[in-house]
């Protein structure tokens, strides 16, 4: 079995971070946004103007419920699995200001698992980050960031599209992206490529 390196992004793939948002807000501001509608077009279900609404969003960052916010049962388990075979490493756009509460979130719920965590901010190059440190697959509920990294050297099979998302499903069927939409899905898919030849 090849040993891989792996780059698993944060939000949204390791942790549910949209769905708690969209929970928190609703909760606070009494309205409907639904995951559908996260990071669509309408933005009058957000009911404010942008700047207040990322004014908001940052007030949900700064509480105790976010920074409490962590991978499931099966995502730890799976996670500390594949770290005993390979080499794994988080790739996430969320921005520096964040690092110390994703340190403490990885120190408090995947202790060792990750021999990286790497800062790319909202505009920066996560396909840099994976050619930087050799990546073989990249796992990312993000499809603009698998192109990327592929453009920049990822091997297609290693480019794996996590989650059933309204914002990722017309990217599913694109011929070079690996569909999973469960951590199960996509530890067999590891598998497969850490047992293939190429
Ligand atoms: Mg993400």
């Amino acid at each position: 079995m090849r040993r891989l390196v792996i780059a698993i992004d944060c939000d949204d793939v390791l942790v549910a971070t949209t769905p708690f948002f969209i929970d928190a807000y609703n909760k606070q501001y009494g309205t409907k946004v639904t995951l559908a509608d996260a990071h669509g077009v309408d933005e009058t279900v957000w009911a404010a103007p942008q700047d207040v609404v990322n004014e908001r969003i940052a007030k949900t960052m700064a509480t105790k419920e976010y920074a409490e916010l962590g991978p499931t049962k099966e995502e730890v388990d799976i996670l500390t699995e594949l770290s005993k075979y390979h080499e794994l490493h988080m790739v996430t756009a969320r921005r520096p200001e964040e690092e110390a509460l994703t340190q403490n979130m990885l120190d408090r719920d995947l202790p060792g698992v990750f021999t990286s965590m790497e800062f790319v901010g909202w505009t920066g190059s996560k396909g840099d980050v994976c050619k930087r440190i050799g990546a073989d697959i990249l796992i990312d509920d993000n499809a603009r960031h698998l192109h990327g990294a592929i453009q920049q050297g990822l091997p297609k099979n290693g480019a794996i599209l996590f989650g059933a998302y309204d914002w990722n499903s017309a990217s599913s069927t694109h011929e070079h992206l690996t569909h999973c939409t469960t951590w199960s899905a996509v530890k067999r898919r590891v598998d497969e490529i850490a047992s293939s030849e190429v």
